[in-house]
């Protein structure tokens, strides 16, 4: 096809507002896929994914499409994964269009991944198509939604489409509006090759399977590529389109988009946002822009049981050649004995691979609470990274420890303004900006550590708001404070895994909260066990968890049978997921208690 008759685009829109559902029709309208072949959400195709509704890996789909002027089109479909913690992937395969559907949900209307996303595609110089979905809810306020994206994002909803993604209406109009609107690929066959990557996995037979889109000049089957970043090269040996099966072609050209194989041996040997060009005849420079996602959240993870430590290893190394992003190395525990600790973007990010870890490669694992990266100053002014807490040098061996910010951008219902700001305040977040978008609807702005929004903030936002704001954040660089290490102690012994970095104001707080959480979450034993915590070598909080009686229903007194049940309901949990620490048995919530603590 000529390039003038080829449309890039991508979906953005908050999550749940109806993304996957509209590429599954657009998909279906198109012919691609059948209706017979069509499971629900068919871009969706990772299991878990499917199971909590979330685009975690972008994809591509091709359609063909024949417009209402008579010309058949090819239309790439290029996915976007909505959440923040795969922001550069975003922004990335945003590269590789030149336009989007920006579907906001009619009966909600603006929210944070919406805002954070409109302004990636901005920045991309993408053309924006307004969409309104849902539009079959009763709740439904198209006109009311309408006029709150002009106010907020400034975009002209005049010609904004209001569709049902679920019942299929307003479909069509999408699909000339593509044609119509978005731009076509610019014209650049004749220069060399420079193809942006914007996805990859790893298939066990053929390598690793890179998603790209030709900007400039063309590629075939059997040609030498080089990736210009990782300056590697590699012989093209199957070359395809995305329909969304893959496709054989013998060549593509500027504006397509397409995927390849080369023996390339895991994902990060082909990273996205990496420019691939041709080792006979190479650009002179690569695509803009190119970064290595940086993993911000650090937790240790040890097997329940010793003996599945190598097990463990062979997970992460099949796991890193799909995730580009996930680092490990080994770590040693005195507590918890050998394990990994592993680096993620982001909260989700790390969920998943946790997730992937029990449920693909059938791991115990116990996981330590997640820490972000502190960067250290010592005596002689060397600055080093500290992602696991218990490593802090102690106060004599460091002259200052700063740690990473982010921008906090939150959009509620202005009566949960109020309660939302004492939940930042509580985190030591800095005030920055409030602004009214529309009636009933605000923007609050905040700076806060990192460290602050990882545990568990977005769960008691979403809590305190009763499920109705949203947020998004940022990095913003790093901040000097006055942190401690709070260690804690079970039976007499500091337990490495649990220590972790506060702010001094805090300290006492916390120490005294953890403590309290430990000795209801630690089973009772044969003997008493202490409970400390300790800053350095003075002792601020203390508790003791009482020897163990003969029956644990005698306190029950009598009558409530459904407390009895519940309590034993309990232990039998609580005995799944047990790791021995000298002789105390800790229960996989212990590690996690900092998350639950008021
Ligand atoms: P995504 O997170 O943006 O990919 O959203 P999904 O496509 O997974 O949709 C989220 C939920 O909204 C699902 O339960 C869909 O069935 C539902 N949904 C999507 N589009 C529509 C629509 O047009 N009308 C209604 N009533 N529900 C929809
Ligand atoms: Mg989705």
């Amino acid at each position: 096809v000529p390039v003038s008759r080829i449309r890039n685009f991508s979906i953005i829109a908050h999550i749940d507002h109806g993304k996957s559902t509209l590429a599954d029709r657009l998909l279906q309208d198109t012919g691609t896929v059948s209706n017979r072949e069509m499971k629900e959400q068919f871009l969706d195709n990772m299991e878990l994914e499917r199971e909590r509704g979330i685009t975690i890996k972008l994809q591509a789909a091709r359609m063909n499409y024949t417009a209402l002027d008579g010309q058949e089109y090819v239309l790439n479909l290029i996915d976007t994964p909505g959440h923040v913690d795969f922001s550069y992937e975003v922004s990335r395969s945003l590269l590789a269009c030149e336009g989007a559907l920006l579907v906001v949900d009619a009966s909600q209307g603006v929210e944070a991944q919406t805002l954070a996303n409109v302004y990636l595609a901005l920045e991309s110089n993408l053309e924006i198509i307004p969409v309104l979905n849902k539009i079959d809810l009763p709740g439904a306020e198209p006109e009311r939604v309408r006029a709150e994206i002009e106010e907020i994002i400034g975009l002209d909803c005049s010609g904004a489409i209001l569709t049902s993604a679920k019942q299929g209406i307003g479909i069509q109009e999408i699909l000339e509006s593509v044609v119509l609107l978005v731009p076509p690929p610019r014209d650049t066959i004749d220069e060399p090759l420079r193809a942006l990557i914007f996805d990859s996995y790893y298939d066990s037979y053929r390598g690793v399977i890179v998603y790209f889109r030709v900007m400039d000049g063309s590629v075939k089957r059997g040609d030498k590529v080089r990736l210009m970043a990782s300056g590697k090269e590699y012989v093209i040996d199957e070359l395809g389109i995305l329909s969304p099966t893959q496709i054989e072609v013998d060549e593509l050209h500027a504006g397509e988009v397409g995927y390849f194989a080369a023996s390339i041996k895991a994902v990060g040997d082909a990273r996205v946002g990496d420019t691939i060009t041709l080792v006979s005849k190479p650009a002179a420079k690569p695509l803009d822009g190119y970064a290595e996602a940086k993993p911000m959240v650090f937790c240790g993870l040890f097997p329940t049981d010793a003996d599945q430590y190598p097990e463990l290893r062979e997970a992460l190394d099949k796991l890193r050649l799909n995730d580009a992003a996930l680092q490990y190395e080994p770590e040693t525990s005195s507590a918890m004995g050998f394990g990994f600790r592993c680096g993620f973007l982001g909260l989700l990010h790390m969920e998943i691979v946790q997730e992937r870890l029990e449920r693909e490669y059938d791991l115990d694992l116990i996981t330590t609470a997640p820490s972000v990266v502190y960067r250290v100053t010592d005596n002689h002014g060397t600055q080093s990274y500290i992602d696991n807490p218990s490593t802090l040098p102690d106060p004599n061996h460091r002259q200052k420890i700063e740690e990473p910010y982010v921008k906090l951008e939150m959009i509620t219902p202005e009566e949960y303004v109020g309660t939302l700001m004492e939940l930042c305040q509580n985190r030591r977040g800095e005030f920055k900006d409030m602004k009214y978008l529309t009636k009933g609807r605000t923007t609050v702005i905040y700076e806060m550590p990192l460290a602050e929004v990882v545990t568990d903030f977005f769960d008691r936002m979403k809590s305190n708001t009763r499920g109705y704001a949203s947020m998004e954040y940022q990095p913003i660089g790093y901040r000097e404070n006055n942190l401690v290490k709070l260690d804690l102690m079970i039976n007499g012994d500091p337990v490495d895994a649990l220590a972790m970095i506060v702010h001094r104001d805090k300290a006492y707080n916390v120490g005294r909260a953890m403590t309290e959480k430990l000795k209801e979450l630690i089973p009772r034993h044969q003997f008493k066990v202490p409970i400390q915590a300790a800053i350095g070598s003075k002792i601020i909080a203390s508790e003791n968890i009482p020897a163990l009686r003969k029956d644990v229903l005698a306190k029950c007194y009598g009558g409530d049978i459904s407390r009895k049940k519940k309590l034993l309901q309990k232990q039998a949990k609580g005995k799944k997921r047990m790791k021995s620490v000298g002789t105390v048995d800790v229960p996989q919530e212990a590690f996690m208690a900092v998350l639950k603590l008021n």
